[in-house]
């Protein structure tokens, strides 16, 4: 399957949507579909070997509507000469001339220019006979120049291509502020090839090219330090700011700001694999799921246009009034109603990113705004998901230290658990040979098992233990609860169907975690949970130091997804936090899936409703924050909209309002609607004074 964004053109309002969307899901191989009139783009999910994008192209041009591929390439500014302002330009001034002159052709000329793309839209409609928005205003324009209202006419016309205009304008500024994530990606890099340094094009970098970064430039690809050291800015990636010091052997990513050394790194990606480049795609695709509130009113929009041309008959019989009847046709006309939702998602999902938070689509803003309760997993996201060994003991004489920390650390090598990991690090830094292990096998939330020299080494809870009927004496489980009680995992270690020794790790809460925890709560979250694997006591002891109240432990990974649906039932909405690390079911199960880290895993990812790129913790209260605001923006631009309609159609069947003045409000209102919801953009932006 092939996910692509496409630029749909000839979407003017309403229910042009659904008819692309309708017309892409029919082409065979086509899975999902997604388009978007606020943004003019379409997002289709194919497969390549049953389709193409030119197929897809047709079945679009096929239904009236252009289709192509978006330029990704950074786009110079266009030159004057095709800017969009132009025809606009001299029709005002061809109404300027022939209403000084009052020369009717000249009136008839700039009425045919604005108004032809129109027309032409209308036609096309027609033809396949649908009604549209542009029905409406094509028949206002025309009525209005058949009874010798030509000024009328070009006035009305232009007005509605000015209003295009700046919609579109608007629109794209916000799209550029998304487009402009990528814009930290430096066009070239300088890569050691043998002895020569050579500055090639970034898109030539491949896996394994060594680049050389000075101090001040942006880091080129992702990859990994091979010598040097220098502070990184990473906001590009993360939201956030702080330097972080990087050296031989850290990770850095494309398009964070390398401030003060010199760095060489290798690559591990290609540029357009890049983390940043994937976050450029994915918030792309974001903004083109549209959200469950969107598609009712496309729906609407679309008998709301045969209503409204009801209305004006209805005026007309009453009044024998044709230009109020067209006035009425033009007022009436929903597209404010039907930009307010996306043009506020879109804005609320740019911000959102800007800030290091991904969310993956509108639907999702709408579930962060009606939570009730969270979630979040102990191991990796309430702590740092580093724990370290901070004890070992020997219970068996065969072992000494040295060889039971060697044991234990072969049979976690393949684990990707952090205490797993703990456990190869802290072998590694005594040095201790650490050979891959024969039948390794991970028990999820319990611990590993693995065949080493031909003999079973378990290593994890007791409950792994027994289950494998290694017997716990009263001397081992007196070492466990000690342990505990100070909030160390320990784990059992088994050899050969004996206990032989036990390791403690310690891992510690994240630098903000208890201002997340409190954050929440001040946004009148009812619950605060946390859901671990670990033992009771382990938890209890994270969870006070963050001062989360409520704790469940104990909880296998297959259990937690239940656990989540019995908090809805009781308490609604629920979020799940997680590092991905044995809870992805769980953050698919949650209303909305919370994942943490760059580094997280990527099933995590895939999962997940909201990918934090940095490991903060309080961007989840920034996301509920935001999502709250959205939907309060959503809701004035769809009140707004609907008054402002239900006003100028009761005004202009009185005849109060010109029809020059009916279609100026009509696109005034659009422009409010707009205008209102890019004000997302700046959401919790410090004030500029
Ligand atoms: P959490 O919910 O805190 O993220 P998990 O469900 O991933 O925890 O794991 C629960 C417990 O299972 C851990 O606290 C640890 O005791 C044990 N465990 C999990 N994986 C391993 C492993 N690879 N090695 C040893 N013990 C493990
Ligand atoms: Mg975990």
């Amino acid at each position: 399957m092939k996910t692509e964004i496409f630029k749909v053109g000839g979407m003017n309002c309403a229910s042009c949507a659904a008819k692309v969307e309708k017309a892409l899901r029919d082409v065979a191989g086509v899975a999902e579909v997604s388009v978007n009139a606020a943004t003019g783009r379409a997002l289709c999910t194919f497969d390549p070997r049953q389709t193409s994008a030119d197929r897809l192209a047709a079945a679009v041009k096929a239904a009236g509507y252009s289709m192509e591929k978006p330029q990704h390439a950074p786009s110079g500014a266009a030159p004057w000469w095709r800017s969009p302002w132009w025809p606009v330009a001299v029709v005002a001034a061809l109404i300027g001339a022939g209403w000084g002159l009052r020369s009717d052709p000249l009136l008839v000329g700039a009425t045919a220019l604005a108004a032809y793309p129109i027309i032409w839209g209308a036609l096309k409609r027609l033809a396949r006979r649908e009604i549209s928005a542009e029905v409406l205003v094509a028949t206002g324009v025309i009525a209005s120049a058949s009874i010798g209202e030509f000024l009328a006419a070009a006035e009305v016309a232009l007005i509605m291509r000015l209003g295009d205009l700046l919609e579109n304008y608007t629109i794209e500024r916000c799209r550029r502020s998304i487009g402009s994530l990528l814009e930290h990606m430096p066009l070239t890099a300088r890569v050691r090839r043998g002895q020569q340094e050579q500055e090639v094009p970034v898109e030539e970098v491949a896996a394994g090219d060594l680049c050389i970064v000075r101090p001040g430039e942006n880091i080129p690809v992702d990859g990994v330090v091979e010598s040097g050291r220098s502070a990184v800015n990473q906001a590009a990636i993360t939201g956030e700011s702080a330097f972080v010091d990087k050296a031989a052997g850290d990770e850095v990513f494309s398009g964070t700001l390398n401030v003060s050394g010199a760095l060489i790194v290798r690559a591990t990606r290609a540029a357009a694999e890049s983390t940043l480049a994937r976050i450029a795609a994915l918030v792309e695709a974001a903004q083109q799921r549209a959200a469950p509130i969107q598609r009712t009113l496309d729906r609407w929009a679309g008998w709301m246009v045969p209503l409204m041309i009801a209305l004006a008959l209805l005026t007309l019989a009453f009044t024998h009034d044709i230009v109020r009847a067209i006035t009425v046709l033009i007022v009436a006309c929903p597209c404010a109603l039907v930009l307010a939702t996306p043009t506020a998602m879109v804005a609320a999902i740019a911000r959102a990113a800007r800030e290091g938070v991904l969310i993956k689509g509108g639907q999702y803003l709408e579930a962060a705004a009606r939570l009730k309760a969270v979630v979040f997993d102990k191991t990796g996201t309430l702590t740092r998901g580093e724990p370290s060994v901070t004890d070992v003991k020997r219970f068996c004489p065969e072992h000494n230290e040295s060889e039971l920390i060697a044991l234990a650390a072969v049979a976690e090598k393949m684990s990707e658990h952090p205490v797993g990991r703990a456990v190869v690090q802290h072998a590694d830094s005594m040095r201790l040979p650490v050979p891959d292990p024969a039948a390794f096998q991970a028990h999820h939330g319990e611990g590993v098992s693995a065949e080493v020299n031909g003999q079973r080494v378990l290593v994890g809870k007791r409950s792994l233990l027994e289950k494998h009927d290694v017997a716990l004496a009263q001397e081992h489980r007196a070492h466990l609860e000690a342990h505990n009680e100070h909030g160390h995992t320990t784990l059992m270690v088994a050899h050969d169907g004996r206990v032989c020794g036990a390791i403690c790790v310690s891992d510690e809460p994240r630098a903000r975690a208890e201002d997340a925890v409190a954050e929440l709560r001040r946004l009148a979250i009812e619950k605060i949970v946390m859901l671990t694997g670990d033992q009771p006591r382990v938890a209890r002891s994270i969870a006070t130091r963050v001062g989360i109240e409520h704790v469940e432990a104990n909880v296998m990974p297959e259990h937690k997804a239940a656990r989540i649906e019995s908090l809805r039932q009781a308490h609604g909405a629920v979020a799940m936090v997680g590092d991905g690390v044995n809870d992805a079911p769980a953050l698919a199960t949650a209303d909305l899936g919370v994942a943490m880290g760059v580094s997280g895993t990527d099933a995590a990812h895939d999962a997940a409703d909201i990918a934090l790129i940095a490991d903060d913790l309080s961007k989840v209260a920034f996301a509920v924050g935001l999502s709250r605001h959205t939907l309060r923006i959503i809701r004035q631009g769809l009140a707004f909209s609907l008054l402002f309609n239900v006003a100028m159609i009761s005004t202009a069947m009185h005849g109060v309002v010109s029809l020059i003045g009916g279609a100026m409000a009509h696109q005034v209102s659009s422009l409010v609607v707009i205008l209102n919801a890019m004000r997302l953009l700046r959401y919790g932006k410090p004030r500029r004074h």
